[in-house]
């Protein structure tokens, strides 16, 4: 086994919190993700993160390191967050819609000059619809007029090193953005005036391109998931596994596969699974588990590693015949000492809710 598998769960069974990042185009979903990994990698040595298919790791100890004072790595017991790496693809657009269990909290992302549009509001109404939890990344703050930009420092830090015109500026945009959640039913605040998240939407300004407030998000998202997740996080690590398929890709020499994040059990090559598929849910043998290869050996022939088994949370491809028709959205079960019968219900079930929600949408 290499060490790609040290993100997953940790011995005590709690698995790493799933984190999606939404928000309408150019806002600055993918920039962010970027400063994350970057700011990750920089801070850390090698493992700092682990790239998963479609998703990032980021271990504990990494998110401490880039949070410096604003986090105490003893008071978690969660081993990371796990971020789903695809937010402008078009399935995950479809995805976002079905809603559901692919990701345990979010990131909404606002430009703060560019304030609510039509997608910050399609994206506040699945979360809202899924109950997911979220908090804002008010982005961009480095192009309020006159910001003097200090890298990667928290928020507190660098709003003090500014002018007062700047910080004026800065607080304008953000008691407007304050005011359009409320206009959407959300109370919110400033991440530091929020005491109970459940409440309220913590707002926290930041810089994709420079940096600041980054520590203050992967606080607040580790903070929440600690506080409103653990019990959530509890898996039986051993169980059957139990994901979501983010993408339907056809991989030379593989055919038809399924990019699925997992979030709960595990999943073994050769295994029977359940999947949604376009007509009925399909039901296949595992051929192969692939995960990324190291970056240093993208020269091999493939870019996959194949691994025997894969436990939540984590990204994988599966291999597998039939699964042209998969669906993405669409649920991915591991069969296991069940009834097959029973898995498929399960699926169905899952699916009619999935049409049923589209359809309220629509
Ligand atoms: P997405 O469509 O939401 O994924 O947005 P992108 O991450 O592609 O960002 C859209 C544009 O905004 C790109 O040109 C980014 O360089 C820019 N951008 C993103 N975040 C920031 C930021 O914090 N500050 C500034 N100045 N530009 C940003």
């Amino acid at each position: 086994m290499s060490d790609t598998d040290t993100t997953q769960a940790s011995s005590s069974g709690l698995r790493t919190p799933i984190v999606a990042v939404l928000g309408h185009v150019d806002h600055g979903k993918t920039s962010l993700l970027d400063k994350i990994r970057g700011s990750a990698v920089i801070e850390g040595e090698a493992g700092a993160i682990t790239q998963h298919i479609g998703a990032t790791a980021v271990p504990l100890d990494t998110v401490s390191r880039v949070a410096g004072s604003l986090v105490d790595p003893t008071d978690f017991d969660l081993p990371g967050l796990l971020f789903i790496d695809t937010p402008g693809h078009h399935s995950f657009t479809t995805l976002r819609s079905r809603g559901g269990a692919l990701a345990d909290i979010a990131v909404l992302v606002i430009d703060v000059t560019d304030g609510f549009q039509p997608q910050t509001i399609e994206a506040i109404k699945i979360l809202q619809d899924s109950s997911t939890p979220f908090v804002v990344a008010a982005n961009k703050i480095d192009t309020v007029p006159g910001w003097n930009p200090r890298e990667d420092s928290p928020v507190q830090g660098t709003y003090d090193a500014q002018s007062d015109r700047a910080r004026s500026r800065l607080d304008e945009r953000l008691y407007e953005l304050i005011g359009e959640l409320s206009d959407h039913g959300f109370s919110a605040d400033l991440y530091w005036r929020v005491q109970d998240f459940q409440k309220n939407v913590g707002v926290v300004p930041v810089s994709a391109m420079t940096g600041e407030g980054i520590p203050d998000l992967l606080t607040v998202l580790m903070g929440l998931s600690q506080r409103y997740m653990k019990e959530a996080m509890a898996i039986d690590v051993e169980g059957p596994g139990a994901g979501t398929v983010l993408e339907v890709k056809d991989e030379k020499g593989f055919g038809a596969t399924v990019d699925v994040v997992l979030y709960d059990g595990t999943i073994r090559e050769d295994e029977t699974i359940v999947v949604g598929g376009t007509n009925e849910p399909i039901v296949t043998d595992v051929r192969a588990l692939l995960q990324p290869r190291p970056l240093a050996e993208i020269r091999a022939e493939s870019r996959f590693d194949r691994v025997e088994e894969v436990s939540a949370a984590a990204g994988l491809k599966i291999a597998a015949p039939d699964l042209e028709a998969a669906m993405a959205g669409a649920p991915v079960r591991v069969v296991r000492d069940r009834e097959i019968d029973d898995v498929i219900r399960e699926v169905e079930a899952e699916l009619a809710e999935v049409e049923v929600s589209t359809e309220e949408e629509g």
